[in-house]
């Protein structure tokens, strides 16, 4: 099987390519994003993988259908980047990797929250400049303090661990409550207004689009810390930066932004920042931006490479294809 590859750095090279010898795939890595321009270059191939800010509409899918495409790999849990319903018409499935190392990305989250409570990320700049001043580095104690959880799957699950951890009360929101979890589960009106930190677990659909806007950080404390390691288009940015402006935030931790597409995983330090909101976002000395680097430790990309390459093969082989995204049951 014809692979091609989009979107690739050098880590993916190092896991990818001594694995594939194991498989009958032949893989090409681009580097440049899978989009309408670039969406050709699969011509000839018999799959892609893609990944988080790659993506493929319903036009893009057609042009793969035509090309006699037989699969799109993602090499990533979440399949918000894809038209899932497109592709099911043009019977083109989209497999995925639905859980390589959720711990991996609760672990994130958590140092996240540790990071923008404690200041480290400002402190190891002063102490590196011998400025051994604490000012304005005063955290507060996540002890006793109560955590919302919006998504209990299993990134949101282990997350819940950690947090236990820290002996913090927890509450949650989700629509399909996991039994036997030992967490309250209650609105997600009451997860807004009772928790000291928010931590976002859920995947992105149209349901879960701008969860936090204008209206629900109103409800939430004042002080409250806001973690998102999950999709950018959960949080209104707009409306983010207003509660950051009124000091509603103690502190916001973001994995992911709604603009990331062609900013994050690129060097862009000698560019001119055009994008106005996350120029705004780094002048905040409460919030913290990475580059959506969660699920990046060792184990994970080891179990991404893997599955990714258990799906190309089971494609290949024409066996049950366990990792398919399924189309939304009401379409
Ligand atoms: P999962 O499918 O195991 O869990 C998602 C949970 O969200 C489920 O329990 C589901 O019922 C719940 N949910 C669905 N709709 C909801 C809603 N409207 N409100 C609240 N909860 C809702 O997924 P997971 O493996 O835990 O991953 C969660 C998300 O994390 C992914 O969708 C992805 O966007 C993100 N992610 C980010 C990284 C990273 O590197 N930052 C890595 C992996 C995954």
């Amino acid at each position: 099987m014809k692979i091609a590859f989009y979107s690739t750095k050098p880590y993916d090279r190092i896991y990818f390519e001594p694995m594939s010898s194991d498989y009958d795939v032949d893989i090409h890595f681009f580097e440049v994003p899978c989009n309408k321009e670039t969406v050709m270059l699969a011509a000839g191939y018999d799959a892609l993988c893609i990944f988080v800010n790659d993506y493929l509409n319903e036009a893009m899918l057609e042009q793969l259908s035509q090309m006699g495409i037989k699969a799109v790999l993602l090499r990533c849990a979440g399949f918000n980047n894809v038209d899932i319903k497109a592709a099911a018409r043009l019977n083109i499935p989209v497999l995925r990797v639905p859980s390589y190392s959720p711990e991996a990305v609760a672990e994130f989250a958590a140092a996240l929250l540790l990071t923008v409570n404690r200041h480290t990320h400002r402190a190891f700049t002063r102490t590196r400049d011998f400025n051994m001043n604490i000012n304005g580095f005063m955290g507060t104690d996540l002890h006793g303090k109560t955590a919302g959880v919006i998504g209990t799957g299993r990134i949101g699950q282990a997350m819940i661990r950690i947090l236990k951890g820290f002996g913090m009360d927890i509450i949650a929101y989700d629509p399909y409550p996991v039994s036997g979890l030992d967490v309250e589960y209650t609105s997600i009106e009451n997860v807004f207004k009772k928790s000291d930190v928010i931590t976002l677990h859920c995947p992105l659909t149209p349901e879960t689009k701008h969860i936090v806007e204008a209206k629900t950080i109103e409800l939430m404390k004042d002080g409250v810390y806001l973690i998102n390691t999950s999709r950018g288009d959960l949080i209104r940015t707009d409306d983010l930066i207003e509660g950051l402006l009124h000091k509603k935030f103690a502190g916001v931790g973001l994995d992911v932004y709604d603009e990331e597409g062609g900013v994050f995983y690129e060097d862009r330090s000698n560019d001119i920042i055009d994008d106005e909101n996350l120029a705004r976002l780094s002048t905040f000395p409460n919030v913290l931006i990475t580059s959506h680097m969660g699920f990046f430790t060792k184990e994970a990309v080891h179990a991404i490479a893997k599955v990714t390459l258990e799906n190309a093969d089971a494609v290949q082989k024409g066996i049950e294809l366990k990792n398919a995204v399924q189309p939304p049951s009401d379409d």
